[in-house]
């Protein structure tokens, strides 16, 4: 191998449309619009177009999009939101930035996503909404999540920064982008994200007129009209020549997707027959657009086959180590281990191989050549 081997390969992404973007930034940096430039709006138009949806708020990342999220819907200090212990930290975050309490619940032992049989148990007084996150590109069941949500009157905002792309189907067949089925979804255009920009940025969607307004108010500092302040809100942009890059960017995002699900077919096609080894579940209810390729590695062999590829020159990461609910900033809540069983064996078995959109099947080759050797195959 001349080149070491990467997680995401974001170098050969960028030379492949070089022209494109360079003559996009370029422009940007003449046009001095630095701050809500015409690519912000346009960028917006096209996320709306892409998803069909019909309001795109743009900000600053995708944690800052959870927020805003949170604090347009009006969830006030004490409310409950419900969240997946097994999920990237940001989600809970800002739960209890905004003084609100998460009420975590587990995930499902196939998909990963936040258990919706669970949902029900935990339901009080108090709780305001739930965070499904889709997590490695795969959309929670949302057809199961609106029914519970519609009975017990609570707000969902979709956790979609993995998912972008990813399409929810209905029983009766019906197709829906993620992150337009909630009142709100969210996602982020961080670099090694599925659409990534070349620093932070982050978008939310929603299908709700008044609340995209207010949602747009709250991510420019709870103004309409500039020095006119209707609500406490935030300064979260996103920078004109980061949308900028992202209009290059969306137009190859069904490629970059099909590139992804390609890679993600053949590991799966070569680790089918490996017994220690189980590879990502595919939900009927979902497409998969595979922000991660992550598998169980079963007898607790994970961090042994982690170790042994890293030697090879493989490298690969575990999402996540820890859950959330045992994560030491969070002991306050009151959650012990034991609490999550299925969030806390993921923690134990998961590990992610290499995926992006520039594999090259030598490289890939090379990848599954060393996993199977490990188990010996
Ligand atoms: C990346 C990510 C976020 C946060 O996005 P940033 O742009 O990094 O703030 C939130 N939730 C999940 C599930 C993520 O993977």
């Amino acid at each position: 191998m001349s080149q070491p081997i990467q997680m995401v390969d974001l170098k050969s992404q960028y030379y492949r449309i070089k022209e494109e973007i360079d003559q996009a930034l370029l422009q940007a940096v003449e046009d001095c619009a630095y701050i809500n430039g015409p690519s912000v709006q346009e960028f917006r138009e096209q996320l709306c177009r892409f998803n069909g949806v019909s309001h795109t708020i743009t900000c600053a990342n995708g944690t800052d999009a959870l927020q805003i999220a949170m604090m347009g819907l009006g969830f006030k200090q004490g409310d409950e939101v419900i969240v997946p212990a097994f999920t990237y930290i940001a989600t809970v975050e800002v739960i209890a930035l905004l003084g609100l309490i998460p009420r975590f619940i587990d995930v499902r032992p196939d998909t990963f996503e936040l258990d919706y049989e669970q949902l029900a148990s935990v339901v009080n007084e108090k709780t305001v909404g739930i965070v499904p996150v889709h997590l490695f590109g795969q959309c929670s069941n949302m057809e199961a999540l609106l029914r519970i949500a519609e009975q017990y009157k609570l707000k969902i905002i979709e956790d979609t920064a993995q998912a972008i792309g990813a399409e929810m189907i209905f029983s009766d067949g019906r197709r829906s982008f993620a992150g337009t089925l909630g009142d709100v979804g969210t996602t982020s255009f961080f670099p090694s994200k599925n659409l990534g920009c070349f620093g932070d940025g982050g978008a939310l969607f929603t299908n709700d007129a008044l609340l995209a307004e207010k949602l747009d108010m709250i991510a420019n500092h709870g103004q309409r009209k500039k020095y006119r302040h209707e609500e406490i809100g935030v300064n979260s942009r996103l920078d004109t020549i980061q949308a900028a890059i992202l209009n290059v960017k969306i137009q190859y995002l069904p490629q970059y997707t099909e590139a992804r699900q390609d890679v993600a077919a053949r590991y799966d096609q070569a680790f089918s027959d490996l017994d220690g080894l189980e590879i990502p579940f595919r939900a009927k209810h979902s497409t998969h657009v595979f922000n991660q390729y992550t598998c169980k590695v079963k007898h607790g062999m994970r961090d042994q086959l982690k170790q042994f590829l890293s030697e090879k020159g493989v490298p690969s990461m575990i999402y996540y180590p820890v859950p959330v609910h045992l994560q030491e900033a969070y002991v306050s809540y009151g959650y012990q281990a034991g609490d999550f069983p299925v969030a806390e064996q993921l923690c134990q078995e998961v590990l992610s191989f290499p995926i992006h959109t520039e594999m090259e099947e030598q490289t890939q080759e090379y990848i599954i050549e060393q996993v199977r050797n490990f188990f010996n195959k």
